[in-house]
Parts: C-alpha cells; structure tokens; sequence
C-alpha cells in the first residue's frame, strides 16, 4: 500500500484520466494568508468538477453493466444533466433527461446547453406536480423504450449512488497530494453539498486514507448545506460508509470532524437575491473567480465567513467545486445596471 492513495480495491474502479490532479492557492485578495482555494473548478470546461470525479467511477460501472441507455432526473438548470449528457455520449450511451419543468420558458443556461446536446425526444418534462412521482415515471418510460441489446439504467438526482463514490472518494487522494507540494496540512476544509456525494466522498475517503491511524486526526470538514439537510446528510453518509466498509471487507471509522453551515445568503436552494448576484460580482472583481450563483457563490460567502470568525490561525482549503457555465442561467439578473 502507498501512503496516501485509496486502496486498489477502490483505485481499481476510477478512471483517473477524468479523475485529474487540480490544484490550489491561497486567495488572491489575501495572498499571505492561510484561506486556500482548491480549483476543481479546472478539471473540465464543460462539466462542474465535483460531478466529473463522480463519473470516474460511474461511466466505467456503466460501461461494465453494458449499460446502453440511462435515464437522469433534474432540475432544469442542472449541472449534472450537462455534464453527464456529455459523457455518456462520448461513452456510446444514450441519455434520456427526465427535467421538472422550468417555471421560466425561455431557453438560457443549463437548460439552452442540454437542449443543445439531446434531441427534443430524448428530453421528457415532468410538470411540477408529479415531480414526486418522477423515478416511477422515469423508469416506466425507460422500460418501454427499444434498446438493440444493453439494459438501461436509471440514475438518482446527481447521481447519487454507490457507483460514483469511489471517483468522489479519490478527491481526498489528490488534497493530500496538495498538502505535500504545498507543504501545508489543511486543517479545515470546506465542502459544498447539494446530494452530499462530493462531501460524503471527501469525508469517506479522508477516512480511508487515515485508516492505520489510531486517534481521529485534527482535520476538520466543514459542509455548507446547499440543498441538503444534516439529519438526511447524516443518514446517506452512515449508509455509504456501511456500504463501503462491506465492499472492503473492514470498517471505516469516522477520523475526521464534521461540522454544518447554512448559506448566510438566500439559503434556501434554489433562491436567489440581490445581495447573491452582488456577491457574484465582487468575487470576480476581488477575487477573478467566476462562480455559480447556486452553488459556488453562497459556499465562497459563508465559508469565508465562518473563517474569519473561527478559523483565520489554522490553514483551511475552500473546495470551489463549480464551474461558471451556471452564471449564463443568470445573465440578465447580473448584467442588471442597478444591482
Ligand atoms: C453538483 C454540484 C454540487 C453538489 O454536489 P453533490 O455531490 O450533489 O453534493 C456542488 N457544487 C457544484 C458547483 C455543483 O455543480
């Protein structure tokens, strides 16, 4: 066993040409300081890069399954349906998007990409009043569609799931990899959670990787619930790492600290306001970070925050998981003179 990598049982399901290196530095705006800024944003153009660690693991389980179509659920402006669509058609599998009508009829953002990259028979509306029955009906249609010899798959809302843990897992890998160039240990590391599978891989694999020591160690996991709450994060989080200490064969034991914020702008998912686009903006300039408004913008407000308060004497790394493709679903909002 390598210091510092996952074990082969898991390394052996990830892709590690999509699963890439990225790297880090400290905030521009403070550049002797210890907030540190962790760019996953730059493992593609196309696909946010917390959901393309995911698909390290997930497009080759698919792949093994010989898996010819997949169903996937989600919101109109989704970064997950973007970005899958993308690779499952590089991979020879057809996606089929199954999206809660958008309350906005206009094509822009996320919905205009994915409009782009699949034809209008392969993008199923759901009305927001079945929007709770969407799996049954999701799987109803997939199961009468024609297919030439594969099974078709239908996956949760972001993929949520066994199979993309391992590739969400080996991004603990790659901070650890960070610490040794940086020759800085990172205390506190900040999270984004939306399903919680980034977090809960991040979490699982720290874990993983600190197995032989004895104590839990110092490093502390700040989550910022986006579009999540604690008690279901803490349930998915016990699941994955029962499902995970069974696949090993031993139990993975907590070691690191987790601790929960709440946005403290519009932290409701979904919302937006004034001071979020504004927000938006002054990153850019302060910072020359271009951030999505749903994701990125309330995680970069609050965990700056939160250090400022509690952390500014321990070294902390930012997770800035997003990619700015989310800021064209909010052009009109930003480009407003009065904001
Ligand atoms: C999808 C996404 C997340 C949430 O990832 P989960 O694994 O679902 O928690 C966080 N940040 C950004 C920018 C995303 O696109």
């Amino acid at each position: 066993m390598k210091k510092g990598r996952l074990p082969s049982e898991i390394r052996d399901l990830i892709d590690y040409s999509l699963s890439k290196r990225s790297r880090v530095h400290r905030l521009p705006s403070a550049p002797q300081g210890r907030f540190w800024i962790k760019r996953e944003d730059e493992l593609s153009s196309g696909i946010s890069g917390s959901k393309l660690r995911k698909y390290a693991s997930l497009i080759p389980a698919l792949k093994r399954k010989g898996v010819e179509m997949v169903g996937m659920i989600g919101g109109p402006n989704s970064n997950n349906l973007v970005g899958l669509a993308q690779l499952l058609k590089e991979n020879s599998i057809e996606p089929v998007a199954f999206i809660r009508k958008a309350a906005d009829p206009i094509l822009r953002g996320n919905a205009l990409l994915l409009d782009m990259l699949l034809p209008a028979e392969r993008i199923r509306n759901i009305a927001r009043a079945d929007w709770q029955n969407a799996e049954t009906i999701a799987k109803n249609y997939l199961e009468k569609l024609p297919r030439e010899k594969g099974g078709g798959e239908l996956l949760l809302e972001g993929c949520f799931g066994f199979d993309a843990l391992p590739g969400a897992m080996s991004m603990a890998e790659d901070i650890v990899r960070n610490e040794k160039e940086s020759e800085t240990e990172y205390e506190t590391i900040y999270v984004d959670c939306g399903t919680g599978l980034t977090a809960i891989g991040l979490i699982l694999g720290l874990d993983v990787l600190s197995r032989h020591t004895q104590a839990p160690t110092r490093r502390e996991i700040v989550v910022t619930l986006i579009a999540e709450t604690q008690e279901r994060f803490q349930s998915k989080l016990a699941e994955l790492r029962s499902a995970l200490s069974s696949m090993l064969g031993y139990r993975i034991l907590p070691k690191v600290r987790i601790r929960y914020l709440l946005s403290i702008v519009a932290p409701k998912f979904g919302a937006v306001n004034r001071t979020l686009f504004q927000s938006c903006r002054e990153i850019s300039r302060d910072e020359g970070l271009l951030m999505d408004p749903t994701y990125s913008v309330k995680h970069f407000v609050t965990a700056r925050d939160d250090f400022a308060k509690n952390r500014e004497n321990s070294n902390s790394l930012f997770i800035f998981n997003g990619s700015p493709l989310g800021i064209a679903g909010f052009q009109d909002r930003l480009a407003d003179p009065d904001l």
